[in-house]
């Protein structure tokens, strides 16, 4: 606030506060844009600076936990086990892929709906590994990252008005992208252990003003993948009340014990009213590159690419043509990558219960859940805050997931991390005493 009402301060040209205090209202007769606000006293401007509006939604958040955590995490010198990122660097081929298309390929804008070559291997890649097909010409766009895909599909799809089916617990930011867009959220409340939902509570979240469902699957930050009976249910709730479906489907190669992923499309009569959203960044462990992809028929297509077209418009090229090569890899590249997870998914469990703490399952993702009620503990934010400060690991608490009534007693924590890592993480968990 002092930074805009300085900028405004000095744009206008207005003299120094002794001046101002020093001067009559005389001075300067008036044809200066500042003289209008030299002649008001400085605190009523601070004042209407101070009370200035900004678009609510957004002024009245604040910022994403996993920023708040990994910043705890350098102020204490924590082990990192909060925002959901791997400590390898990833696959040096096509790490090289990308450094090779930067120094030798196109550097300028590419198209705006994804290079052809990405698109063709985004088509290629999902009828290969999940049995969907998409024509890479008219129902494949590129975006930068899955965040801004389903800001876009949100942006698109919503009209102010329209009812909008979350499920919490979401990623953070669902609800804010969903209110920007005018929609009206309608909660479904999952909770641990099996974070399942019913009929019952599908029943009340959806209505005839349902526009859309925002599914996550695999969700985070519950590490579950949704039974295929759910599924289905969700499917004919969407179907029964001419719903979209934008599904956030970024973990979908990150499943593990030999489950594989369904996406919501595939089933009938779903493909018309779906939209897929799959991120590069999950699929080859380099979440900084922020390559997604928006799979969905040509009609709504058509109006996806609109929103895409003024929010990034385009993604860089190099980046995408090295997910192009990433894309194409063979079966086992992928298998490796599920199994390196597992077994730091089962090395960090396996720790974490032999010091006594109740750890959930985990399915999917880079995550699994520390259950704090066994422990007595019923907030989890303050034992987060605690951990981090005190014992030097940051983690994340799941009611920041939740926008209302939140479930408080658990604690994600991100396994896709190097042996020394989750060692340090659990050498300093074995000094709390979990029972
Ligand atoms: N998806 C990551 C997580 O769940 C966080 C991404 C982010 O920091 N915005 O940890």
């Amino acid at each position: 606030m002092t930074f805009i009402f300085y900028q405004k301060y000095h744009f206008c040209q207005v003299p120094s506060r002794g001046q101002v205090n020093g001067r009559s209202n005389a001075a300067g007769a008036g044809q200066a844009r500042g003289l209008r606000l030299e002649a008001l006293p400085l605190s009523f401007l601070w004042f209407r600076a101070m009370m200035r509006s900004f678009n609510s939604t957004y002024s009245g958040l604040s910022t994403t936990v996993f920023e708040t955590m990994s910043r705890l995490a350098r102020e204490h010198q924590a082990v990192n086990l909060g925002q959901g990122f791997p400590d390898d660097p990833g696959a040096p081929d096509i790490r090289r892929k990308a450094a090779d298309a930067v120094i030798s390929g196109w550097n300028q804008y590419p198209p705006m709906m994804g290079i052809p070559e990405l698109r063709q291997a985004i088509s290629t890649h999902f009828a290969h590994h999940q049995g969907v097909n998409f024509d890479p010409d008219a129902e494949i766009m590129v975006t930068s990252g899955a965040t801004e895909a389903i800001a876009g599909a949100l942006f698109a799809l919503i009209e102010p008005g329209d009812e909008v089916v979350l499920f919490e617990p979401m990623y953070d930011a669902y609800l804010p992208l969903v209110k920007r867009a005018g929609g009206i959220p309608k909660f479904v409340k999952l909770s641990p252990p099996d974070w399942r939902f019913t009929a019952e509570s599908l029943m009340a979240a959806f209505s005839p003003r349902t526009k859309l469902a925002l599914f996550n699957n695999p969700l985070n930050p519950s590490a579950t993948i949704c039974p295929p009976e759910d599924l289905a249910m969700l499917a004919h709730f969407c179907m029964a009340h001419d719903a979209l479906a934008v599904c956030d489907e970024v973990w979908e190669h990150v499943v593990f014990d030999g489950l594989a992923h369904v996406p919501l499309c595939a089933l009938p009569g779903m493909r018309e009213r779906t939209v897929k959203i799959s991120s590069a960044g999950k699929i080859f462990s380099l979440t900084g590159w922020k390559v997604g992809f928006v799979m969905a028929p040509t009609e709504i297509m058509r109006v996806l690419s609109k929103s895409h077209q003024f929010l990034t418009f385009t993604t860089p090229p190099n980046l995408q043509a090295a997910v192009a090569y990433g894309l194409m890899k063979e079966d086992a590249f992928f298998k490796g990558m599920r199994d390196d997870f597992q077994q730091a998914r089962d090395y960090l469990a396996n720790g974490l219960k032999g010091l006594g703490f109740s750890v959930l399952p985990s399915q999917g993702t880079y995550f699994l859940n520390v259950d704090l009620a066994p422990m007595g503990v019923h907030d989890d934010v303050a034992f987060c805050q605690k951990l981090v400060a005190e014992h030097g690991v940051a983690a994340i608490p799941v009611s920041a997931f939740y926008a209302e009534d939140p479930v408080r007693t658990i604690m994600r924590l991100c396994f896709a991390k190097k042996r020394e890592t989750l060692d340090a993480a659990l050498e300093r968990l074995s000094r709390i005493k979990p029972a």
